[in-house]
């Protein structure tokens, strides 16, 4: 499979047809049936959407991703389409309409092909709690494939497709994209719609790509980023102008020294300084204690916010009803969600509830403040920060199903980038004992273009990406 600029320039030169791009697409979903990361096929609608990019390039049409195969996470809405969120709550619903960065994709002339597998709601770290079962990770089939956007990442990781959506409210782009060997971004919060998104935590919550490179995730980002009238958070903002070519020059990184030490693996972190090193450029040591409260006040705010979003899964207006008789329908109702997705809910009730509890949620949102001005002082220093997206390699299926907080250590180094409101990028930087290791970069706020810049420079000095061909 060529990468997504690749293809798109083919097609836009007649030298290829969107339709045989997207017929061997469906063909390598075929291939990759094993992993479990589809959970809908759009094999007619996608050829039927192929055949009319090739009449509009016919037609003289510049469409900067002509023919690009694209997965959508299935808490994406896509009008017409099964929107399950991998929940039984969502079971048999259909969107209404269309998500905006799908929208985009689509008028930029991609193809959806398939829908995604997930943790349920979004909730998880191994694309493990979902009423479809586990997607596997392509590097290990006994592995998982992180979470919550695993599908995703497992599809883009094996060549099946170039590019696929997910969605990041506390690492769930990244940390997959780190545990395949695949690119994967969070933009700046604000940067692109959440309109048709399922929301999660909305403070938190960005659409990002997965691909095998930065220039393919720019690419995808340059066509989903900017205001929309149905969402208030998107900004006015456009994506800073970026040139591929465009040596690293000055750039400053910082490396943010918490990260590297346990329960980092030593490996691991050996694996991401020892890129860094290749970098060649000024690397400068930050401390950052601030990261310690991070997972903590993720917990704290994220619950709530999902507490509040989620409560109209209530069997009444979404949400499948609880069976005639029940005794409690609602609460019935809400048993369909699932258990961990209910122990979260639970969580934000009682942190939002009146009384002594509620001190942690004002306490959350201190550690978010603090930690954002401590991030906002240390880019005086650096131009980007840099640290192992997570601290292990992708963990056996099974090994963390029933230990929630080992589970969430996955999404340690990740979720400060959400509480900032900061972008990050995930980049495959090497292998542990044959998987793959992610090395996260972190930008100022709209800086989205250096960590492209820095990502492609090491791309360039490991020879593209590590994924499974
Ligand atoms: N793994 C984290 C969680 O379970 C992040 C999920 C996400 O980013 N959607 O909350």
């Amino acid at each position: 499979m060529t990468d997504a600029i690749g293809i798109a320039v083919q097609v836009q030169a007649g030298d290829r047809r969107a339709v045989e791009v997207i017929a061997e697409a469906l063909s390598r979903l075929d291939d990759a049936a094993g992993l479990n990361a589809v959970v809908a096929r759009r094999d007619d609608a996608a050829l039927a959407d192929a055949a009319a990019v090739d009449r509009a390039v016919a037609a003289g049409q510049v469409l900067p991703l002509a023919g690009v195969p694209v997965a959508v996470k299935d808490n994406l809405a896509d009008a017409g389409w099964p929107l399950t969120c991998a929940s039984a709550a969502l079971r048999d619903h259909v969107a209404a309409d269309t998500a905006t960065a799908v929208a985009r994709l689509r008028a930029a002339g991609a193809v959806v092909v398939a829908r995604t597998n997930l943790d349920a709601f979004a909730m998880g770290s191994s694309t493990e709690r979902s009423i479809y079962g586990p997607t596997r990770n392509p590097w290990d089939r006994e592995r998982v494939a992180g979470g919550s956007s695993g599908g995703s990442a497992a599809l883009v990781a094996a060549g099946a497709v170039p590019l696929a959506l997910g969605s990041d409210t506390g690492g769930s782009v990244r940390q997959p994209a780190a545990l395949c060997g695949v690119t994967g971004v969070l933009p700046t919060w604000g940067r692109v719609s959440r309109r048709g998104l399922v929301a999660f935590a909305s403070s938190l919550d960005q659409v990002g790509p997965l691909t095998r490179s930065a220039a393919d995730a720019h690419a995808a980002l340059a066509v989903m980023a900017g205001p929309d009238p149905l969402d208030t958070s998107a900004a006015d903002r456009p994506l800073d102008p970026w040139d591929p070519d465009e040596g690293l020059g000055g750039l400053r990184v910082g490396w943010l020294q918490e990260a590297f030490e346990p329960p980092t693996e030593p490996r691991v972190a050996g694996a991401v300084m020892a890129a860094l090193g290749r970098l060649g450029v000024p690397l400068s040591t930050h401390a950052l204690p601030e990261l310690g409260h991070a997972g903590p006040a993720y917990l704290v705010l994220s619950t709530a916010e999902a507490s509040s979003n989620l409560a109209r899964y209530d069997g009444l207006r979404f949400g499948t009803p609880a069976p005639p008789g029940s005794a409690q329908p609602r609460v019935d109702a809400r048993a369909l969600l699932g258990e961990e997705v209910r122990r979260r809910l639970l969580m934000g009730t009682a942190v939002l509830a009146a009384g002594p509890r509620r001190a942690l949620y004002a306490r959350a949102c201190a550690a978010r403040d603090r930690l954002r001005a401590a991030l906002d002082a240390l880019f005086e220093e650096v131009d980007l920060l840099a640290c192992p997206t997570s601290p292990t390699t992708a963990f056996p299926l099974g090994a963390r199903l029933d230990d929630p907080v080992a589970m969430a250590r996955a999404d340690t180094l990740t979720v400060a980038a959400n509480l900032a409101g900061l972008p990050a990028l995930s980049t495959p930087c090497g292998l542990v004992d044959g998987l793959p290791v992610g090395l996260q970069l972190i930008a100022p706020r709209w800086a989205e273009a250096r960590l492209f810049t820095a990502a492609t420079a090491l791309e360039a000095l490991q020879g593209k990406t590590n994924a499974v061909r």
